[in-house]
């Protein structure tokens, strides 16, 4: 593996932005020391940050994550997968983004997942009584975390998980060491994952902002307002709910004033989502843009997308520029902590210390 040092290059480094230093890596990992033999590339009017890290995707191909790779997505969270056999076959597999996966996500029989998405149905969590058998399937299928489908009974043809389901999964899930993130896109459903006891909640109201009593109740999220915007787009004025993303952008806003930490997901996948298919990569950089755009700062955003999952995820070898770290780097032209459209000018990427653009 080839031996770098990047110099006079601006270092975003997790927190915030160093002045132009030199960054070395060998063998995959970040060095402290310039590496005898190094080959220098010149990171002049550059910055170098942590691969970025999308907390919220779906992959079933090898394409797939090529394509976060070159848009310097150096580490992806799967939350769901309709075939998780061949999802869990593509994890941390070398110079290539690296993936985790949930595997089957828990939904209710009937739901709308199972009719439009491809989920098999005798996967579906029938009650209180199925739960401890689903965890046991997914615990045996080595999954990295649980994903839980919090629908909305408002919602028609939902199908709903009742709240006490959702809460024995969530207890479950944490007694075999396995993390919860709920799928949550309402108000009253945010309210049902947050108090079962979730780890994070991914999406973001459409319906209505978020009241600042239950926002603080929120330990993480992960808003996919890219996902949302599109979302309200296909659907607005013909649902059962109002889908304004107005709504979600205010969310947001107010996850962020009361402290909730949040982070950067984008919800990319392929068919058979169709309409709603997003593509991998780019729409992270989409999600900074939109981030900022609902109040975060451009530090702040890159944090959702490099040191803040990795502490949420409990990933102490990546997300931070500093010796002993994985080489998951991205170099890009100018400087994203002024203007965050400066990510999508991608000069170089590397993973595990292989160059990958
Ligand atoms: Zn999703």
């Amino acid at each position: 593996m080839e031996a770098i040092t990047i110099e006079n290059v601006r270092v975003f480094d997790g927190t915030g932005l160093t002045a132009p230093r030199s960054v070395h890596f060998d063998g995959g990992r970040i060095t402290a020391c310039p590496p005898p033999g190094a080959r220098t590339v010149d990171g002049r009017g550059g910055t170098l940050l942590p691969g970025l890290i999308d907390t919220h995707v779906h992959v079933e191909t090898r394409a797939a994550l090529e394509e976060c790779a070159r848009w310097g997505v150096t580490t992806a969270f799967d939350m769901a997968a309709a075939h998780p056999g061949e999802t869990l076959a593509l994890r941390h597999l070398d110079g290539l983004t690296d993936l985790f996966s949930a595997g089957y996500p828990a939904l209710a029989p009937d739901s709308r997942p199972i009719k439009t998405m491809g989920f098999p149905d005798d996967i579906a969590v029938s009650g209180i009584d199925a739960v401890e058998g689903f965890i046991a399937s997914r615990v045996r299928d080595g999954v990295d975390y649980l994903k839980i489908l919090v629908e909305d009974p408002e919602l028609p043809d939902s199908n709903a998980l009742a709240p006490e389901t959702v809460t024995a999964l969530v207890r479950s899930a944490h007694q075999h060491g396995l993390k919860v993130i709920a799928h949550a896109t309402t108000g009253a459903t945010y309210r049902v994952a947050v108090e079962a006891g979730t780890d994070i909640v991914t999406h973001t109201p459409m319906n209505a902002v978020l009241s600042a009593d239950l926002a603080r109740m929120v330990p993480v999220a992960s808003p996919t307002l890219g996902m949302m915007r599109g979302m309200c787009r296909a659907f607005e004025g013909r649902s059962a709910l109002p889908m304004d993303y107005e709504n979600a952008r205010e969310s947001v806003r107010r996850l962020h004033e009361v402290g909730v930490t949040i982070l950067a997901g984008t919800d990319a996948n392929a068919n058979p989502f169709g309409p709603l298919s997003r593509p991998y990569g780019e729409t992270l950089h989409e999600e900074l843009q939109l981030l900022v755009d609902a109040g975060l700062s451009p530090v702040e955003a890159l944090r959702a997308a490099t040191s803040t999952p990795v502490e949420v995820f409990g990933l102490p070898d990546r997300g931070v520029v500093d010796a002993g770290r994985r080489a998951d780097l991205l170099l890009v032209d100018g400087d994203p902590t002024a203007d965050i459209r400066a990510t999508t000018r991608i000069r170089h990427v590397w993973i595990g210390g292989t160059q990958v653009r």
